[in-house]
């Protein structure tokens, strides 16, 4: 071992009795001899054991191979290792985690204490205090150790603390260490990326969900934002699952939510599902296991990353601690996310209806030309325009006719497909540009709504109901008179025209 020409008292002490309860070993870690034995002199005079190591990775592999030490106590500079990393690794192998670490600083910073408790440090002192007060800290940590009978070396002996552990071995154990430091911090940063990618909370989803996939196998993934009243859930397969599994899964993750919630129940409940990709096996009929961590802002509970599938059961303490830093992480990303599909939806929807506003549904009406200019195929447009809403207007009052106008984009909405985009192209005008649809279809759509909106009771008042009327024009391409999407327009706003002058409430 490395250590054993530097440090001959530690394989004098080790293996003879094992941990005795009597033992205070304490190891001390620094680079210089002078403070290394102006330490151990103080320590020893006070009635403990000390072990020596000159940086960190010799701390380490002491702390590794010998199960009766009882505190460690790290320089920040050393050669090879330095404090933090040292302590980094040290609360992380399940042998040495236990271990209280002193870090001993001389500069008082507060960048380093930061550091110090970002890598799991439990107390700092500076170099220079009086020699008594690390002597007190050291001490009382021992006697408390005592006091509370949570001796660390009991734990470290009957877990797997290996004397004959080779520096080799040691070096090993570091390495997978850093290794999986290095995977999660590749991880975080990659979440980090997607945040700045700026791409819609679908999307954002699907990429949040596949760099946690890189950690852990599951084959249901869940994302919950919790506000006041209510929960969004967002539920990702990655294979195909029978519904009563996903409700399983669900039902799960409430039941965790409301528990963080003090018991009160969500007064609103939204679930968005995004399926498994086609071909990705059978369907399966059993969750298998199910982890969830919650996630934390100010002390409420504001959200939770939920994993479902056989191997979420048997995930690691590391594993989970390192979702936990995920679903952090997601959370914020995710966030942004929905935050940029709303101002993406304010800039291409009609504020009064929802509909899409012109400039957008002209951009989809361009697009859709162009495909079928390029793949053939035919394209409908119909213009519809409500007859004589000046009346309403006048007649009531302008929120009556505000009223009017959302109801027909409504109706308008309700007689599409989803691939049919309604946009308002004016006042009381609206455009649906029907991809895939031929003359006769588009007149089937136009008449449909026309009669929808020819029998609806209009609300113009507390207790005062209308009725209205539209014409419709339809135009579809290809046609010999249609050479662009503006042709497609103007055809269709000629036969509208003509729609009003033939008397109107009709398709033209
Ligand atoms: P027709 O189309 O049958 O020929 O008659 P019309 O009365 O509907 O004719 P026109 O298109 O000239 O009138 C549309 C009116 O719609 C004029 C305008 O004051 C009103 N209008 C436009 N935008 C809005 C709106 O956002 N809210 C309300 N309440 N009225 C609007
Ligand atoms: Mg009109
Ligand atoms: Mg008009």
């Amino acid at each position: 071992m490395a250590a054993s020409d530097d440090a001959g008292d530690v394989g004098a002490g080790q293996g003879k009795g094992g941990p005795g309860p009597g033992s205070r070993r304490v190891l001390i870690a620094d680079d210089s001899p002078f403070i290394l034995r102006m330490l151990e002199k103080m320590l020893t005079g006070a009635g403990l054991e000390v072990v020596k190591a000159k940086d960190g990775l010799e701390a380490i592999e002491l702390a590794m191979a010998s199960p009766d030490v009882r505190l460690i106590i790290l320089d920040v500079m050393m050669p090879r290792m330095n404090g933090y990393q040292a302590c980094r690794l040290l609360k992380t192998e399940p042998t040495t985690r236990g271990l209280p670490v002193v870090i001993l600083t001389s500069r008082d910073q507060a960048g380093d204490r930061f550091w110090g408790l970002e890598t799991g440090a439990d107390h700092f002192i500076t170099k220079d205090s009086e020699p008594q007060r690390i002597l007190d800290l050291v001490t009382s940590i021992l006697d408390a150790q005592e006091r509370t009978g949570n001796l660390p070396t009991r734990s470290r002996a009957s877990a797997k603390a290996d004397p004959e552990a080779s520096s080799v071995d040691v070096l090993s154990r570091i390495n997978e260490l850093l290794d999986r430091k290095l995977f999660e911090a590749t991880v975080l940063s990659e979440i980090g990326r997607v945040a700045r990618s700026l791409v819609s909370f679908d999307e954002t989803v699907r990429s949040v969900m596949s760099l946690v996939a890189r950690a852990v196998d599951f084959s249901l993934g869940a994302l919950a934002f919790v506000d006041d009243d209510g929960v969004e859930i967002a539920m990702l397969l990655t294979r195909p699952l029978h519904s009563s599994v996903v409700e399983e899964a669900r039902g799960l993750m409430l039941e965790r939510l409301v528990q963080q919630r003090d018991g009160v129940p969500f007064a609103r409940i939204n679930h968005k599902q995004y399926a498994a990709p086609e071909g990705s096996g059978p369907e399966e009929q059993a969750l298998g296991g199910f982890l969830a961590v919650p996630v934390v802002t100010a002390g409420k509970v504001t959200g939770m990353l939920a994993l479902g599938g056989k191997a979420t059961g048997r995930a690691s303490q590391e594993t989970e601690a390192f979702l936990a830093q995920v679903s952090n992480q997601a959370m914020i990303v995710l966030d942004n996310a929905r935050l940029f599909d709303r101002v993406r939806n304010l800039s291409i929807r009609d504020g009064l209806t929802g509909v899409f506003n012109r400039r957008h549904v002209m951009e989809v009406l361009a697009i859709e030309f162009e495909r079928t200019q390029r793949y053939g195929g035919e394209l409908g447009v119909i213009m519809v325009d409500i007859d004589h809403f000046k009346k309403i207007n006048d007649q009531y009052h302008h929120q009556a006719g505000d009223h009017v106008i959302r109801e027909v984009a409504r109706l308008l909405g309700e007689g599409m497909r989803n691939v049919d985009a309604v946009g308002r192209y004016g006042g009381e005008e609206f455009i649906a540009v029907l991809p895939h649809t031929s003359d006769a279809g588009a007149r089937l759509t136009a008449e449909r709504v026309r009669k929808a909106v020819e029998s609806y009771q209009f609300k113009v008042g507390p207790d005062k109901q209308v009725t209205c009327t539209v014409s419709i024009g339809i135009a579809t391409a290809p046609a010999d008179s249609i050479r662009t999407a503006a042709d497609l327009v103007r055809e269709a706003d000629k036969a509208l025209y003509k729609a009003k002058e033939s008397g109107r409430n009709r398709v033209v």
